[in-house]
């Protein structure tokens, strides 16, 4: 079938909007019409050469729609259903699906190369992390479209596919967050704001959210942080008003400076998470001796959530209104105004453009 893909040629050259062939599901996948995708730092940053892809690719992860079709042996989802498309494709026999990590699937792809069901003149496009969401449609394995029962907006609860499990995932599944304990949140960009959120349900007495923008800061107050500083002087000024520091920090900036922060933010025996993407390149040095303070740091991918189960969770949360996803999307735009909405993420103050379809 025929069907609408924004394409970018170049890093720099932006977004064209093309009719492109796009092959019909074989075994196990579905064909998916999207109906929302958010724009997410890390589309952001594969433009920027800080995740592996290969132009001209079709970008866009964090996504949401209904099935339109389904191929031979398809169980898990029928037409007709509403899905959340998901970038681990949870392939059941690698080493990290058969631990019952599947945010480790080894199957999991930044980049489809010249392979894959979208095609522009005859040569295949590439699809940021298998999905290449900015499309009317996509095809994907069947474990990539999650079934998801909700009263939600597509346009909230596609953020469910990247940022908000991320987020969320990294306060009550990686750092476990129990009641009672205190938090920092360092970056208060759509994770940002979910960690804080997650960090909330999950029962932390008090909630220290840091950011460098006003309004950031003035989210993450609307989302239950009790606290919003300036990111100047902000480990001083946490261990000084936690007395010796707070049990978990999450790191949502991608830096090796907040990383940095986050793991001298927390006390003795504290747990500081990192969840931010920084570069290939970039190295992260700590104060050694604190280790043995029985500090520790640790990373965070896809929030350590097993989509098929904690897409349906969240997705919950939010019904019940204990999860606010209005205050984590600024603005939603059509589809045919990617590149606007392009520029205003990359001017970094904003936290989410939803594109809608
Ligand atoms: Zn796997
Ligand atoms: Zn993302």
């Amino acid at each position: 079938m025929k069907t609408q893909a924004a394409i970018a040629h170049t890093a720099d050259g932006g977004f064209d909007l093309c009719e492109v062939d796009l092959a019909a599901p074989s075994r196990g996948e579905v064909r998916v019409r999207m109906q929302a995708c958010g724009i997410c730092r890390s589309d952001l940053s594969a433009l920027e050469g800080k995740e592996t892809v290969e132009f001209p690719v079709v970008l866009g992860h964090e996504g949401a729609g209904i099935v339109e079709a389904v191929g031979d042996g398809v169980g898990s989802v029928k037409e007709g259903d509403a899905v959340i498309l998901s970038w681990t494709p949870a392939c059941g026999t690698c080493p990290g699906c058969l631990r019952g990590e599947v945010q480790l699937c080894e199957a999991v792809n930044m980049t489809t190369g010249s392979r894959g069901p979208l095609t522009l003149n005859g040569r295949a496009l590439d699809r940021f992390m298998a999905l290449g969401a900015f499309c009317e449609h996509v095809v994907v394995p069947q474990a990539m479209a999650v079934p998801v029962h909700t009263g939600l907006d597509p346009a909230h609860t596609c953020l469910i596919g990247c940022g908000v499990t991320t987020g969320f995932g990294a306060a009550v599944n990686t750092a476990a967050v129990r009641w009672g304990e205190t938090v920092a949140v360092f970056g208060c960009g759509g994770v940002g704001l979910a960690a804080i959120q997650g960090a909330r349900i999950a029962g932390a007495s008090r909630i220290l959210a840091v950011d460098p923008l006003e309004g950031r800061r003035q989210a993450a107050l609307r989302v239950g942080a009790s606290s919003a500083i300036d990111a100047q002087d902000a480990v001083n000024r946490i261990v000084r008003d936690t007395h010796g520091g707070v049990d978990v920090a999450i790191e949502c900036v991608g830096s090796p400076a907040a990383m940095v922060n986050a793991f001298n933010v927390v006390r003795s025996g504290g747990r500081s998470i990192v969840v931010g993407l920084p570069a290939y390149t970039e190295t992260v040095e700590l104060p050694a001796i604190m280790l043995l303070r029985e500090k520790s740091i640790k990373g965070s991918i896809y929030g350590s959530a097993n989509p098929r189960v904690d897409f349906q969770k969240i997705a919950s949360l939010g019904d019940q209104g204990q999860l606010q996803f209005e205050p984590l999307v600024d603005k939603t735009r059509h589809f045919s105004e990617i590149n606007e909405g392009f520029a205003e993420m990359r001017e970094g103050k904003l936290t989410r453009v939803v594109l809608t379809f």
